[in-house]
């Protein structure tokens, strides 16, 4: 031993040359440009024949890659726990394994490419811990924005694990939404509708009552916390937008009419479109056939609501509710669901903002992630395609820096 054993590196110097630059803000790649990483942070972007090459930590030749900023993952679990044998076995974890089996998910989130993701209803608050884990370097992971628990009504979505908080009336709303915000919640998750998992409801079940959104959105928009509703059908969405909710989560069953309130209003829509398109994913946890009947049966409903969300010009973003990283359909579930959005009619462009810059903008952090611009983290993935011209090209993500730091390196570049 010659020294202190150190943490991992949650900072790094470097500079990133021979590459494509696609930043999240102009809609096509930039060439003849050189990145350069300082203590974690994107310190300038210079012309390539101006790149430094002393005292910076080493020049990455990324040999003319496509860079763009890492993903951002706005519907995330890392506790999932869906019904069948591959989700029992999630809820039968101690709460020690479970802390365990959630950073392996997070370090595994992050080499998939989402070195941010919003985390929208976790068991336990282990989420916070892990959050706190990954900030200090004792674990990898990618940043965390959390709502911790999301809070339902008795019986309500999700109430059968550990991951939600019931309350009823709106006292306990607005007692649920402080107790979340105590613990450290980002943001506050509220299920104001059924959905694909619940057995004893539907995904048109009502949940709340007015009064109950009304307290959860006025108490955390006054403590400074955005409010995103798990939401199928459009009436309670209506009222919610009304009541003014930030985000709406799957938004199986969206109208025109109330796709424009939400665009009227800046309310953002994360589809989720892979969950209606999940079977083989369903046959991995053994989910009960009512429930994959469910799922796929809402599949054909859920993409024209999206559709008429992008009609109506509603901020999309993100999200794949699936862990990002999951072996899915020859590629990942992230991957996946941008194709999907891409599918649905949003142009290449335009996913990779919805994937990075648009997310930012949500989470009120677009002045550290989301974009390669000066001052912003160095949190970027890399891959020999394009992605503004088919985001397919995510696929074949082969690089990964975390705050300058090079967490995935398949072809070697960094050595
Ligand atoms: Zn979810």
């Amino acid at each position: 031993m010659t020294g202190p054993i150190p943490v991992l590196p949650t900072r790094g110097d470097a500079v990133l040359t021979n590459l494509r630059l696609v930043d999240g803000v102009d809609p096509t790649p930039q060439d003849g440009l050189a990145v350069v990483v300082r203590d974690g942070v994107i310190a300038d972007i210079v012309a390539a024949h101006d790149a430094p090459t002393d005292g910076v930590g080493g020049v990455i030749d990324l040999g003319g890659a496509h860079v763009m900023p890492g993903l951002i993952n706005m519907h995330t679990h890392f506790s999932l726990s869906l019904p069948g044998a591959g989700g029992d076995a999630v809820s039968a974890l101690d709460p020690h394994e479970l802390a365990l089996y959630m950073a392996d998910g997070a370090r595994r989130t992050l080499l998939s490419g989402a070195t941010t993701v919003r985390c929208v209803a976790e068991k336990g608050g282990a989420d916070f811990a892990l959050r706190r884990a990954i900030e200090a370097g004792r674990v990898p992971g990618p940043r965390i924005f959390t709502a911790g628990r999301g809070l339902c009504c008795t019986g309500g979505h999700g109430h059968d694990t550990d991951d939600t908080l019931e309350c009823d009336g709106a006292d306990a709303f607005a007692r649920g939404v402080r107790s979340q915000i105590r613990a450290g919640a980002d943001l506050i998750k509220i299920m104001i509708s059924g959905g694909i998992a619940g057995e004893h409801e539907q995904i048109t079940t009502p949940q709340l009552t007015r009064d109950e959104m009304a307290a959860a959105i006025s108490t955390a928009h006054s403590w400074g916390r955005k409010v995103t509703a798990h939401a199928g059908p459009a009436a309670i969405i209506a009222e919610a937008v009304e009541l003014g909710l930030d985000c709406v989560e799957h938004g199986y069953e969206l109208t025109p009419d109330v796709a424009r309130s939400m665009a009227e209003r800046g309310v953002s829509l994360v589809p989720t479109l892979v969950v209606t398109r999940a079977g083989a994913f369903f046959d991995d946890l053994g989910v009960p056939a009512w429930m994959q009947e469910r799922s796929l049966g809402a599949g054909p409903r859920h993409m024209e609501s999206y559709r008429y969300a992008l009609e109506a010009g509603v901020d999309v973003l993100l999200g794949s509710d699936m862990p990002p990283f999951w072996d899915f359909e020859g590629t990942s579930a992230v991957v996946r669901e941008l194709e999907h959005m891409q599918a649905g009619g949003l142009a290449a462009p335009d996913v990779v903002r919805a994937a990075t810059a648009a997310p930012a903008r949500w989470l009120d952090a677009d002045d550290r992630v989301g974009t390669v611009q000066t001052g912003r983290f160095a949190d970027l993935i890399a891959m020999p395609g394009d992605p503004t011209a088919g985001v397919d090209a995510l696929r074949g993500i082969d690089f990964v820096m975390k705050g300058g730091v090079v967490v995935r390196d398949d072809e070697g570049r960094a050595r």
